[in-house]
């Protein structure tokens, strides 16, 4: 388990199943613990053990079995409120209390903000708290979620909407890919200096068994295949490189079909 202390709260990133993280968000002010995605239950339990504390509430960012597997466990053991997408609340096990962008989770001591982000899953949403967002499956180190339910263009919209935040915001996914993903990276923008470094960074701390996660949006802008179509440049070049259009929507699309034939 690593820590990571924020304004009013830290992050607890729990590794689980093969490559999936969980985050536990441990309130400063009073006694509330929050798992943003729980995949399990059994890494929850312990990680709150560990504590001394319950668990308060269960943030889900969308529906897929990897991030709500622990819901009904921790809901029966703790009896903590599950929070999820309004869009999605017939697929959240065990849903509590639903939020949209527009009306996010009160919780006392945080702010919290949520942002729609439909692409992987219809229902997808992400968590902003301060500088931490917890996007799930929608953006990860380098890399981005695959188009399971939505359209491109929904993706580069979510994606847009992320790249507006802070570019000190840390960015806490849902997955360990960002090796993977790097490998990807370089295929298609291999005269990335930022990328070099990353991805001798990145091999380093897997080295080490450290995560490459938290990662922040600036990091993502510079160095992330599927945010680099925001810069005219870059464009310009891959459009020239794969004859096509070179409007930042078409290159996203263009980036994300190759993946899933990479
Ligand atoms: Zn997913
Ligand atoms: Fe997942």
């Amino acid at each position: 388990m690593w820590s990571y202390q924020h304004p009013g709260f830290t992050v607890h990133q729990l590794p689980a199943l093969r490559d999936n993280y969980i985050y536990l968000i441990e309130a400063d002010s009073n006694n509330t613990l929050i798992a943003v995605d729980p995949a399990e239950a059994v890494s929850v339990h312990q990680a709150c053990r560990h504590m001394g504390k319950p668990l308060t509430h269960i943030f889900n960012t969308h529906h897929h079995w990897d991030h709500t597997d622990g819901n009904l466990s921790l809901k029966k053991d703790f009896g903590c409120l599950i929070v999820g997408a309004e869009g999605d609340a017939a697929r959240i096990p065990g849903i509590d209390i639903t939020v949209t962008e527009a009306s996010p989770p009160a919780l006392a001591g945080l702010d919290i903000s949520v942002l729609d982000v439909p692409g992987h899953t219809n229902g997808h949403i992400a968590y902003i708290i301060n500088d931490a967002l917890f996007c799930g499956d929608t953006l990860f180190g380098a890399g981005c979620g695959r188009l399971f339910e939505g359209t491109a263009a929904q993706m580069w919209n979510s994606l847009n909407k992320i790249a507006e935040l802070d570019g000190n915001t840390k960015i806490y996914c849902a997955h360990e890919y960002t090796l993977a993903n790097l490998a990807y990276a370089s295929a298609i923008d291999a005269n990335n200096p930022a990328l070099t470094a990353r991805i001798v960074a990145d091999k380093n701390r897997r080295k080490q068994d450290q995560p490459t996660i938290p990662s922040s949006i600036d990091m993502e802008k510079a160095t992330n295949p599927f945010l680099r179509p925001l810069d005219s440049y870059f464009c310009r070049n891959y459009a020239a490189a794969h004859n096509i259009s070179s409007e930042p929507l078409s290159i996203f699309s263009d980036i994300r079909s190759r993946k899933d034939r990479w």
